[in-house]
């Protein structure tokens, strides 16, 4: 009988118990968990949803690292196809929206339970209040808190939301057998900028889409709906690019916002004259220019920075500033001066490297019969439903590996 100790009970700590379970009963499988439950970040995810997969996640390139394609094979061998229909037959219901999956009940403790109950009724004995600081070697077992195990899976996720569990201590344990980690960042999390627009549209949501550009280089864009605040944006653009904003926050890096991807800025620009010639809609003054087309707060704040007093008559305004005015909804830029830290991000950007571990069972190449499951991986992925997906299919990688299914 083989024991097994997971380090770690959250999504890929417990889908690995779950896994090695059924894979065979005779294995003898022990989660430690830190914190007085397991799964305190599940409850977390989707804003209590939890957008558990993607019909996307899959795809390699949604997926960042030092080492991009090292995910590659584990995510083709456990597909969002495999989860879904594992999850199906299992009796978890899910909901589709756009390419995102939700359970059915829309409540992030239906996975929680889902995962908990059917770690308890498969025998996973989960010891919580247990963090783990130190794994000793001797004759080859592996002794935790005084028990001996032949296998053990370090899955203690990054050190983002540290008050969900994550503190980073796995990284300490890992180091501990000569891995090296690469340089941490906080991801999927909100964007500082120069605020002296966003203050003004603090609170107001806006779709848009969203460029970030270093040293004027073009690096990724994405759409969606952007949220104004004090100290920048959030919402799903700014999570998006959020990685690539705090690696190069401190070089010549910003946003450039676009109101209306759709129109080019000609067809920006007649929109406007079409909103002044009209007699019925005319806004008369500026401050009312943009109603029509925008949120009225943005299409002010807009004109404003365009050095214009809102407060001056329509006709009044060259055919120049109504250039700059179209151009401004089409390019609306905004300096990044950072992102907010590991205790707001969703994810570590970076993680335990890749090379130092098998692509295909994701064993230490320095310590045999240790692994490593989820984002303590230098493994990132891509906003909705994507990183649980690497959870569950890394930790899918390493339970076939502990049951033997890959000795060919
Ligand atoms: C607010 C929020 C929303 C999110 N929403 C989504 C979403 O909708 N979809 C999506 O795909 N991803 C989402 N994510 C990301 C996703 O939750 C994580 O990528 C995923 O949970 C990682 O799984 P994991 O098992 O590797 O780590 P975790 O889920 O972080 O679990 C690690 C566990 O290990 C425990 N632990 C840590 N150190 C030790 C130690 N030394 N000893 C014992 N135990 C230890 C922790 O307490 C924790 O329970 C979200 C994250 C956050 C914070």
């Amino acid at each position: 009988m083989k024991k097994t100790a997971i380090i770690g009970g959250g999504a890929s700590g417990l889908f690995c118990a779950i896994m090695l379970l059924q894979g065979n009963s005779a294995n003898n499988v022990t989660i430690f968990e830190k914190m007085n439950r397991v799964g305190k970040k599940i409850l977390a995810t989707g804003n209590g949803r939890c957008n558990i997969t993607n019909e996307n996640a899959d795809k390699i390139e949604r997926f960042y690292g030092e080492t991009p394609l090292f995910p590659k094979e584990i995510l083709s061998e456990f597909t969002p196809k495999n989860l879904i229909d594992y999850l199906l037959k299992n009796g978890l219901l899910l909901r589709k929206e756009n390419d995102k999956y939700y359970p059915f009940s829309e409540q992030a403790g239906t996975v929680l339970d889902f995962l908990r109950l059917k770690c308890e009724s498969l025998g996973a004995r989960i010891l919580v209040d247990k963090k783990i600081e130190n794994i000793k070697k001797s004759n080859n077992k592996f002794i935790i808190e005084g028990q001996e195990f032949e296998n053990v899976v370090i899955a203690c996720g990054g050190k983002s939301s540290p008050h969900l569990g994550s503190d980073g201590s796995g990284y300490e344990l890992l180091k501990g057998f000569n891995h090296a980690i690469t340089p941490l960042l906080p991801a999927i999390t909100q964007i500082k900028t120069e605020n002296q627009f966003t203050k003004q549209l603090k609170g107001i949501k806006a779709d848009a889409n969203v460029s970030i550009f270093v040293n004027q280089k073009l690096i990724r864009e994405d759409f969606g709906q952007v949220l104004f605040a004090d100290y920048g944006i959030s919402g799903p653009p700014a999570f998006q690019l959020s990685a690539i904003a705090a690696k190069n926050y401190d070089k010549n890096c910003f946003l450039s916002l676009d109101f209306m991807p759709d129109f080019s800025t000609e067809q920006v620009k007649e929109q406007i004259y079409t909103a002044i010639n009209n007699p019925i809609t005319s806004p008369l003054k500026v401050e009312n220019l943009l109603t029509l087309l925008l949120n009225k707060r943005l299409g002010q704040v807009i004109v404003k920075s365009c050095d214009i007093n809102i407060n001056q008559n329509v006709y009044e305004l060259s055919d120049k500033k109504i250039t700059q005015i179209a151009e401004r909804i089409k390019n609306f830029r905004l300096k990044v001066t950072g992102v907010n830290g590991f205790n707001n991000a969703q994810i570590t950007y970076g993680g335990a490297k890749c090379n130092e571990f098998d692509s295909k069972t994701l064993e230490s190449k320095f310590q045999k019969n240790l692994y490593s499951c989820g984002e303590i991986l230098d493994v990132n992925g891509d906003c909705g439903g994507f990183n649980l997906q690497w959870a569950f299919a890394s930790a899918f990688a390493v339970a076939k590996a502990i049951n033997g299914e890959n000795n060919d």
